[in-house]
């Protein structure tokens, strides 16, 4: 199947070959024709698949041949990254055919929102707006949807977790009931499926191969002590066929000390979290990607949306909470099917987490022996290990004052 196969305008088209696309990916496939259809979706997809250009392609196609111009499309995601990233992706597919959109998100100065707020009376095609400041402008009359044809949730799933499930309901009241609905979520938890089922009318369903990461991404594990992690990653890094690399850790905490730790090796690191404010996440993201910067590291506030190609080596420094979680992280490298690495470090109580994200895959990743200087790792037994906590190799273990039985105060 080509992009020619979907009849759209030569304009269209220009935008997306300019952006490097050849062929439609099995989600643009299945999406792409029935968007074309006006009828709604419910896609369980994962970023990477290309599900972005999937809803976009067909919407601006509609745009291109809808009778007048007006706010048309509504795309609602759940973190400004991936607005201002769904923003780019039309300022680039729709470079050909002049389609007008606009990021809404909040975190920004009061000079940025009344751009936004111009932006929106001069008239634009398709707002992109995380719930919070959308909610803000609706309530404020400063956006009307009177026209809106199309409404599009991008990464659902993560918007219930965010606790976004009543401002999504709030919007929903303002705009028409007689519009196209296009969800995409990377699960389908019962809630998911319940707002779901809410919100569109006779969806086509579509399930592209979900909780699988793409393939062309080399997994392999590390079964360490948390005290071991730090050298295994500094061998690692040590590889120069790793040249753009992204580090997850559990909290933005341990961003900072690794970030801190880790600088004293490699100056060409950065650490992404929420603690930094918009202008200065947005700086970090243009270096990473112009690769100015070679390793950036950051919690799971990178790990959706962010697009960047050509990551080399995804780092899980911590093991992630639950395998989509997982699926997401690694989904970073070999994005698009090329290739790349996916590094996880596994300590004892990670263990059991981890076998539930090989069972999810249905897939064991290959565990990498530890360098001979580095001692002996802990044995990898999840179902004997969940409960252990050990940071040290046996016989280094600190003295732990909360372990009472061991305990015996000094007089
Ligand atoms: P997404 O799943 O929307 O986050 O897209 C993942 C990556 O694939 C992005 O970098 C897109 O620009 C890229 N992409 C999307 N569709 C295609 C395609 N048909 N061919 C090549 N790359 C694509």
């Amino acid at each position: 199947m080509t992009f020619e196969d979907f009849n759209f305008d030569a304009s269209l088209l220009e935008g997306l070959y300019s952006m490097g696309y050849k062929t439609p990916t099995p989600i643009q496939e299945q999406a792409i024709p029935t968007i074309l259809n006006n009828r709604d979706i419910i896609a369980c997809a994962q970023t990477g698949t290309g599900k972005t250009a999937a809803f976009l392609l067909p919407i601006i196609q509609h745009i291109l041949h809808a009778p007048t111009r007006h706010l048309n499309t509504l795309i609602i995601a759940p973190t400004r990254e991936l607005v201002i990233q769904i923003d780019q992706q039309i300022d680039g597919m729709g470079y050909f055919c002049s389609v007008g959109s606009i990021a809404i998100y909040g975190g920004n100065d009061g000079i940025t929102w009344e751009k936004q707020k111009r932006s929106l009376k001069q008239g634009v095609d398709i707002v992109c707006a995380t719930p919070g400041r959308l909610i803000a402008l609706l309530q404020a009359g400063d956006i009307n949807f009177e026209h809106l044809q199309h409404l599009v949730l991008d990464e659902a799933d993560r918007m219930l977790d965010m606790g976004f499930m009543d401002e999504i309901q709030k919007i929903i009241k303002y705009l028409p009931q007689n519009r196209q609905t296009i969800l995409f979520s990377a699960t389908m938890a019962p809630k998911m499926r319940l707002l779901a089922n809410q919100i569109t009318k006779d969806a086509e369903q579509i399930n592209i191969a979900i909780s699988k990461p793409a393939e062309g991404i080399v997994q392999q594990a590390y079964v360490v002590y948390d005290n071991q992690k730090e050298a295994v990653l500094k061998t690692i890094l040590q590889n120069e066929d790793y040249q753009s690399v992204i580090i997850f850790s559990s909290t933005k905490e341990n961003v900072k000390l690794l970030e801190k730790s880790l600088k004293q090796f490699d100056n060409s690191i950065k650490a992404f979290h929420s603690d930094l404010d918009q202008s200065e996440r947005e700086d970090i993201m243009r270096e990473f990607k112009a690769r100015k910067l070679r390793i950036l590291i950051g919690t799971d506030i990178l790990s959706r949306g962010i697009d960047v190609d050509g990551i080399s080596l995804v780092v899980n420094y911590d093991a992630p909470p639950d395998p989509e979680d997982y699926i997401h992280r690694i989904g970073r490298t070999a994005r698009a099917s090329k290739a790349g690495v996916a590094i996880t470090f596994i300590n004892q109580k990670d263990q059991g987490k981890f076998s539930k994200i090989e069972a999810l895959m249905g897939k064991e990743v290959t565990k990498m022996p530890l360098a001979v200087e580095l001692g002996a790792g802990p044995e990898y037994n999840p179902e004997a290990n969940k409960h252990k906590f050990t940071k040290y190799p046996p016989g280094k273990k600190k003295f732990n004052q909360k372990n009472k039985k061991n305990f015996k105060p000094k007089n």
